[in-house]
């Protein structure tokens, strides 16, 4: 049994409707929630009895969204400005030999509905649609471990501040269910998603980003971000 066929226990669904925005790593937007929906015929309730004591979980996924067949052995993350390259395995790059995925995300509750199981959680950095292959509960007194070296990526990342230009106030004003999405919109903006080279840099273009069914537009301006404006999205999914 050296070659393994996965096959999906479920299915994510999320604000993030494309790649970009999306936090690069679980936990630096705690509040945001998905719910992961469990596939027949691991649906029941039986699978997910003993979960709801655990505030964690670990869940191994398939970065179905990129490209197959262009990992290599080196790549060069994001936190080290883009330009400098580490090993794949050193790395929690999406181009990889097997593209899994592993985030850790809060257990917020489980649910049954018409007696399927589903799974609400917090703090995830995953695409809507993102196939999980496994779900295994989060064990602190193993895998917690405040001592541990963090490499090239030893601290978080840093929080670029963020402003709101009055279009973008304006939209938010308008629209009640968008105005709830105020503090998501804010932080995915924070967490600066623009490609490494461009931080810090002189960057005059406009983003977009896609949270739920809306397009963010914004601009560097210095080392502010501001939310130029928010638009109703052009498209459902990417
Ligand atoms: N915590 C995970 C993911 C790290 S990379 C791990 O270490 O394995 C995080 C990036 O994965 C996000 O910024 C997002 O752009 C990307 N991503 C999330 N879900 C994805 C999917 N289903 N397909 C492709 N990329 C995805």
């Amino acid at each position: 049994m050296n070659e393994l066929t996965l096959h999906p226990v479920g299915r994510i669904h999320s604000p993030f409707r494309e790649k970009f925005g999306i936090p690069r790593q679980p936990g630096l937007i705690p509040d945001v929630r998905m719910r992961l929906e469990l596939l027949p015929p691991w649906d029941v309730p039986e699978a997910v009895t003993g979960l709801e004591e655990f505030s964690h979980v670990w869940l191994i996924f398939g970065f179905h969204a990129v490209a197959r067949g262009q990992a290599r052995p080196t790549v060069r993350p994001p936190r080290l400005g883009g330009n400098r390259r580490i090993g794949v395995f050193a790395s929690r790059s999406t181009h990889r030999p097997n593209p899994l995925g592993l985030s850790v995300v809060a257990l917020e509750e489980v649910r049954l509905v018409s007696g399927r199981a589903e799974l609400w959680l917090r703090g995830g950095d995953l695409l809507d649609g993102t196939p999980v292959f496994d779900i295994k509960p989060y064990l602190p007194w193993a895998e917690s471990l405040p001592d541990a070296r963090g490499g090239f990526a030893a601290a978080p990342p840093e929080r670029s501040p963020v402003v709101l230009a009055e279009a973008a106030e304006e939209a938010l004003a308008r629209d009640a269910e968008l105005a709830a999405l105020r503090k998501l919109i804010v932080d995915v903006v924070a967490w600066d998603p623009r490609p490494a080279y461009r931080a810090g840099a002189t960057d005059e273009r406009v983003y977009g980003v896609r949270i739920g069914a809306h397009d963010i537009h914004f601009r560097a301006q210095g080392d502010t971000l501001c939310i130029l404006d928010i638009v109703p999205g052009e498209s459902a999914h990417e």
